[in-house]
């Protein structure tokens, strides 16, 4: 008999597949999320794959990590219900009813969460051009899932869709407009996910609805964008039409002269549209200045150790990480003409780095923004304010959970079933 009293999240890379197990407990008021269990299979399609499975022990997990070979989504997919089972994390195939699937890109199809039938495959499907290296695993993984499990019922959450209230003037690149009307060129932005989450956090810790929320919120992880979040609403983000655009991130380059191509295809040998796109993706960034990691922590190391070979152009890229932030911050607090509830910082480095966040706000000199060192460095569950009452405006880490929005969504969505 099928119980529907779990959700599977699922966010499938091109060589990954990261899950999470909820138990939904429904009480008269509103549902509660409590994770089971969470793991990732890597390495899909390279030899020596990799299965992680965490399973919930009171607040803690039990690790357990085997090492296989996995040829493909599907093969990726059975290592995880077979996980799932043999962890105990559910008693069999028919535990799984519900699951959401992390899909990076909508484009301007899809404003919400959907329920997956075929025209929404087709959708994302439609959307590859928009994200070739993201949506392809995506719709793997979804379909490696359908297959395994087919009484299951499938949601899409989008990175793209919180962002779809921007408005025309920001979200359009000053290129020819028919550029826009007839191939879909514009901002579209991305980590929506993860600005939900932070903005219903938002809303709890300043008690206040979130509609009347307005914040910068820095997400700063391998990938990293920033967001100006306007009376609840995404008003500005840095990511455009791909992840490639705006900040400096661990191997991607951000904006950039979109000369350069042309240049580099001119200048250097064998160099093609499609390699430099590739240098600027996977090249550039903290690893590319740095020449040696696209790790913050390493490139932090780098700086602090002047025998290290790479000392100075780790410092380098540092210096070019946290100034462009810091010039996102100050125009994100124009255009929310400084009415400011917060700025938060979140992902990997937004969470974890007190120096980062220390030389973001050191650089910014046009605002009055003010932390206190001991709440900056102290460690952390959930949330911290680390600002100073002197600050002009309020500055939380807080930990982001893109996974528990997924989860969110497909129960709303999947209500009735
Ligand atoms: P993504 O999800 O985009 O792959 P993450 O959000 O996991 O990335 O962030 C990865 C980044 O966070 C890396 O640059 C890593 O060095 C950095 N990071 C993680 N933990 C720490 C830490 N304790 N101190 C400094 N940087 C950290």
């Amino acid at each position: 008999m099928l119980n529907h009293n779990k959700i599977l999240v699922i966010n499938a890379g091109s060589s990954s597949i990261k899950f999470q197990v909820f138990r939904i407990d429904e009480t008269k008021h509103q549902p509660t999320f409590t994770i089971l269990g969470k793991g990732l299979v890597e390495r899909i399609g390279i030899k020596d794959s990799n299965f992680i499975i965490e399973v919930a022990n009171g607040n803690d997990f039990t690790k357990h990590e085997v090492v296989q070979d996995i040829k493909d989504h599907v093969a990726g997919a059975q290592a995880v219900i077979a996980g799932l089972i043999k962890y105990q994390v559910i008693a069999n195939f028919d535990d799984i009813t519900r699951i959401g699937h992390r899909m990076v890109h909508g484009g301007q199809k899809f404003n919400s969460s959907m329920v997956i039938d075929k025209t929404v495959v087709s959708g994302i499907d439609s959307c590859i051009p928009l994200a070739p290296l993201h949506n392809p695993p995506a719709l793997k993984g979804l379909s490696a899932f359908q297959k395994l499990i087919p009484h299951a019922h499938h949601v899409a959450v989008f990175d793209t869709s919180f962002h779809t209230t921007i408005p025309q003037e920001k979200f359009l690149y000053s290129v020819p407009y028919e550029w826009y009307t007839d191939h879909e060129v514009r901002r579209y932005g991305f980590h929506g996910i993860s600005y939900r989450y932070i903005l219903e956090k938002l809303a709890i810790v300043m008690n206040k609805p979130q509609t009347k929320v307005n914040a910068i919120v820095c997400h700063l992880g391998n990938g990293a964008s920033i967001c100006a979040i306007k009376d609840g609403k995404s008003y500005n983000t840095s990511m455009g039409l791909t992840p490639l655009d705006g900040l400096i991130m661990g191997s991607r380059s951000g904006i950039i002269d979109p000369s350069i191509h042309n240049y580099m295809c001119d200048v250097k040998k064998d160099a093609t549209i499609a390699s430099v796109t590739n240098d600027l993706n996977k090249a550039s960034g903290l690893l590319g200045i740095s020449q040696h990691s696209s790790d913050l922590r390493d490139v932090i190391a780098a700086s602090e150790d002047k025998n290290h070979p790479k000392y100075i152009q780790s410092q380098l890229a540092i210096k070019m990480f946290v100034q462009r932030i810091a010039n996102y911050i100050v125009q994100y607090a124009n255009d929310l003409q400084n009415n400011i509830d917060a700025l938060v910082f979140t992902a990997g480095i937004g969470e974890n780095s007190f120096i980062i966040r220390d030389l973001i706000i050191n650089e910014i000199k046009i605002l009055t923004l003010k932390l206190v060192d001991s709440k900056n460095r102290d460690k952390y569950d959930d949330f911290l304010l680390i600002s100073d009452k002197q600050s002009q405006f309020p500055i939380y880490k807080i930990k982001t959970n893109e996974e528990i929005i997924i989860c969110q969504d497909t129960y709303n969505l999947l209500i009735s079933i």
